[in-house]
């Protein structure tokens, strides 16, 4: 029967291995959407580098599973998008988003702004705007004036270039920001930076863990922070680690930062002590 078929294990078959587990999070994915238990958002701050203040977070997934234990997002997300699961998924990250961002703005609490990353198969969906705008209708949150920013990759535009652009500007008009993430892994033209209707450059961390690294790296990079600036974009990098990294981004202009030298993804009642950090001159 069925669960005999899923603890039977077929080492030397690569693909069937793969298959198994995939099945396997799949089914499980489903469950955890039915109940949403197993799920907990994490927030990583966005350092704004000229005063060290912290005023934005992005929003990570975490999947506890009772027996499996953590899933990756890198993992679990995929499978989400392959299998359709991803809409349920995003929908529910965005309403507890929303609801966080709602509580922290009558606390007056120090983060203004919270970014979530869409799912590459965002704009292959028909429905995937109306989805958004009836979250935020009923969770009753206007991003005029509540900041939500969404995450993008490169990859997921090129699919369809024209409906994403539509799609995006669709989003625009909520009030909603647009970063593109992972800046420079894809395959990068400039011409996007001029078509995109992007507020936030977000400079993949492959570029800063070389950092401080030949002066050609460094003159590329610091080439991408001056023209996104002329572009009147804001420049976020990704994955600091050192004192070294977060100087070298701060003296090339960067306005923010993100990564495990200021913290890592933590969650929402961890937050609260990084308030010192954040009102530091
Ligand atoms: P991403 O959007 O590029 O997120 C950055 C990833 O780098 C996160 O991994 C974060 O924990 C990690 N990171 C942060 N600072 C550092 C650092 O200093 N060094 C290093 N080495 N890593 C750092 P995470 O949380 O495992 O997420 C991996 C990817 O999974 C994300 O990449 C994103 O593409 C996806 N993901 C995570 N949560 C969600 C979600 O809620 N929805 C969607 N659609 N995708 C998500
Ligand atoms: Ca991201
Ligand atoms: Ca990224
Ligand atoms: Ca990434």
């Amino acid at each position: 029967g069925k669960k005999a078929g899923r603890d039977r294990f077929v080492p030397f078959d690569e693909s069937l291995h793969s298959n198994t587990r995939e099945q396997l999070l799949y089914e499980e994915l489903k469950n955890a959407l039915s109940t949403k238990k197993e799920f907990t958002l994490v927030y990583q701050p966005k350092v704004e580098l000229n005063h060290f203040l912290i005023d934005q977070a992005e929003v990570l997934m975490r999947w506890n599973h009772p027996t499996i234990g953590n899933i990756s997002p890198s993992e679990f997300i995929p499978v989400a998008e392959r299998s359709g699961l991803i809409q349920e998924l995003t929908a529910w990250l965005l309403e507890a988003a929303c609801i966080q961002l709602k509580e922290w703005k009558k606390e007056n609490f120090f983060i203004q702004k919270i970014a979530i990353n869409l799912s590459a198969s965002h704009f292959q969906y028909e429905g995937a705007n109306t989805m958004i705008r009836n979250i935020l209708n009923r969770v009753n949150v206007d991003p005029h004036e509540l900041k939500l920013e969404f995450e993008v990759t490169e990859t997921s535009i090129i699919e369809n270039i024209q409906r994403s652009i539509y799609m995006l500007e669709e989003l625009k008009e909520m009030g909603i920001t647009i970063a593109l993430d992972d800046f420079g892994t894809g395959l990068s033209s400039l011409t996007y930076l001029k078509n995109l209707p992007i507020d936030t450059l977000k400079i993949d961390q492959s570029f800063i863990s070389g950092l401080p690294g030949t002066e050609k790296d460094e003159a590329i990079l610091e080439t991408i922070i001056q023209l996104a600036k002329r572009l009147g974009m804001n420049v976020v990098a990704e994955g600091i680690q050192t004192v070294g990294q977060h100087s070298l981004l701060k003296k090339m202009g960067c306005h923010y930062g993100q990564g495990y030298f200021y913290s890592e993804p933590v969650r929402a009642s961890e937050l609260n002590k990084m308030k010192i950090l954040s009102s530091i001159q």
